[in-house]
């Protein structure tokens, strides 16, 4: 969709055409530091690279809330082409000695997923609800990643009780989010460790909550608005190289409807994928469950099917599906999460 957009600058008035998009990918970090879990670590000097990295590719920070509106059809939001939404989860208090200073100097907002028991019962590493306030009174939006960060389907049995009890904790939080931050905090969550299955993503929906997960891919108005996949950008995921071609890449047009649940008690899991639309995709697809390229297989035109190749340990694992578009220099990007369980 080509747009024209009007930009006045100082006293100039500047026509310019943009590609407005109609997707957005979301990032996910946790700590910005030096001395935390490598794994979900960026530093401070790998984090303003970070910024420094979007800002020298036109890639424009949006609120996420403004993605979210307009991918639901707000018409008075337009999201620019390359748009991207900063998210953290957890609350780390390096967050706000770190990154916030970070942030407000490259001036883009930012939403903060947090535990709330862990804030009230003033943890050393996390921020207090002052701090928080801080980040909110700048701009930042605060919201809700449950009330003691615990894994939520990692039980048995996954009946009634067990899924009001997680209802519960989530309303909890919201609860605590509201009383410390007032009527503004939205209904967003974010799963601990993204682990979720069917029921819980449904009853969610039905609380009129959008949550997210921790799966890799963009976002579109088709997106599960129960499970939005977020780019990791921390850790091994932090190389500036790879993260610039998960900016640059849109969702892949699947029918989400006919994808698994993400928990399964199947050790060798397998995903068919149904394309809504191949007009712009290569037949050529990069697949990998985990760290390891494997060879999809077509079944026909527009259907896929990837498969875990050996037996997966209980845990979370991804299939991640790349694909070169025909009409410019980006990928279409699918993934699905799974959580094995074998003991269920
Ligand atoms: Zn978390």
């Amino acid at each position: 969709m080509i747009k024209r957009l009007l930009v006045t600058l100082g006293a100039m008035l500047f026509s310019i055409t943009v590609n407005a998009t109609d997707s957005v990918n979301i990032l996910v970090y946790h700590h910005v530091a030096n001395d935390t879990p490598a794994s979900t670590t960026i530093s401070p000097s790998g984090f303003r690279e970070h910024l420094q990295l979007l800002r020298d590719n036109d890639v424009t920070v949006v609120p996420l809330e403004d993605a979210l509106a307009a991918l639901r059809g707000n018409a008075d939001i337009d999201l620019p082409d390359k748009a991207v939404a900063i998210t953290f989860d957890d609350a780390y208090e390096n967050i706000h000695t770190n990154a916030f200073p970070l942030l407000k100097e490259f001036d883009v907002p930012f939403t903060v997923f947090v535990a709330t028991d862990p804030i009230d019962q003033n943890f050393q590493e996390m921020m207090s609800w002052d701090q928080l306030r801080d980040l909110q009174d700048w701009g930042a939006t605060i919201t809700n990643h449950s009330r003691d960060h615990d894994y939520m389907v990692r039980h048995s049995p996954l009946d009634d009780a067990w899924l009001q009890a997680m209802i519960d904790n989530i309303s909890h939080a919201q609860q605590r989010l509201t009383d410390e931050l007032g009527d503004g905090v939205p209904r967003w969550f974010a799963y601990p460790y993204g682990e979720y299955n069917e029921s819980l993503k449904q009853a969610l929906l039905e609380e009129d909550y959008i949550a997210f997960a921790q799966h890799s891919g963009g976002m579109n108005a088709d997106s599960d608005w129960g499970a939005i996949p977020r780019f990791a950008a921390a850790g091994v995921y932090a190389n500036p190289e790879t993260l610039i071609t998960k900016i640059n890449s849109k969702p892949m047009p699947v029918n989400r409807t006919a994808l698994p649940d993400m928990l399964t008690a199947e050790t060798r899991p397998s995903v068919t994928v149904e394309l809504t639309d191949t007009s712009d995709m290569s037949r050529s697809l990069n697949c990998f469950v985990d760290s390891a390229w494997v060879d999809a297989e077509w079944l026909d035109d527009t259907r896929f099917r990837v498969s875990a190749p050996d037996v997966l340990s209980d845990g979370r694992h991804r299939f991640n599906c790349t694909s070169q578009a025909r009409s410019g220099s980006f990928f279409y990007w699918f993934s699905q999460p799974w959580l094995v369980q074998t003991d269920r």
